[in-house]
């Protein structure tokens, strides 16, 4: 990478020693209060979209935010071992999934068929999630093509929260009410951070979702 010692040493003066407070109490263990999972897209920078110091968020990061449902752990093991580990070991309070707008991941699950060939991985990565885009491509033909992008990025985030609680682990926690579950979608035009509970009525779900957008 290009300038890496300076941004190295930049971070060590600029930021490390002049909050090393901050480190030192870091130093031996993390008490996250957040499983983080989102898009791997650069535009993300979820240390600040949430205001938090090191040791604040545990982090997944995969293309267009996919947490793969339990029946095929062994195929993704290394989310399912992230999200185990946060909540067996770390006990975090939060899952968060968070989306966000002009997803390369879900405009390329809108034409996947386009990229099959050339990114069979990324493909069949994406493929978890095609049943959404079948399912807007369907009920929203009417919508223009920019505004069947954005549901599928919203309504991607959902089922994420929905795939999360196929696992045991997670739902125990939350029906005891000691996790909370938790969707985001980040519009990088604008700022804003829209805020979604979990909710398991997918329809009536995809009515807000259809409200939002129109609604601008
Ligand atoms: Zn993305």
């Amino acid at each position: 990478m290009k300038d890496l010692n300076a941004r190295l040493k930049q971070f060590k003066a600029a930021e490390y020693d002049v909050n090393r407070e901050k480190y030192e109490k870091i130093v031996s263990s993390q008490n996250p209060h957040t499983l983080f999972i989102t898009c791997s897209d650069s535009r993300i920078d979820v240390e600040k979209m949430m205001q938090a110091d090191p040791g604040e968020i545990f982090h997944i990061r995969d293309i267009a935010n996919i947490v793969p449902r339990e029946r095929d752990p062994e195929e993704h093991i290394s989310i399912v071992a992230a999200i185990e580990y946060a909540v067996q070991v770390l006990k975090v309070d939060n899952i968060v999934v968070c989306g966000h707008s002009n997803c390369g991941g879900c405009a390329a699950l809108m034409h996947i068929e386009d990229y099959q060939a050339k990114l069979p991985h990324t493909s069949e990565w994406l493929l978890q999630s095609l049943p959404l885009r079948d399912y807007i491509r369907n009920k929203y033909s009417e919508e223009s093509e920019a505004e069947q992008l954005v549901l599928l990025e919203k309504l991607n985030v959902f089922q994420q929260l929905v795939n999360i609680m196929t696992y045991g682990f997670v739902r125990d926690k939350v029906t005891a009410g000691t996790l909370e579950l938790t969707g985001l979608y980040f519009n990088i035009a604008t700022g804003i951070v829209s805020v979604y509970g979990y909710d398991p009525e997918m329809e009536d779900l995809l009515d807000r979702l259809v409200e939002d957008s129109t609604a601008g």
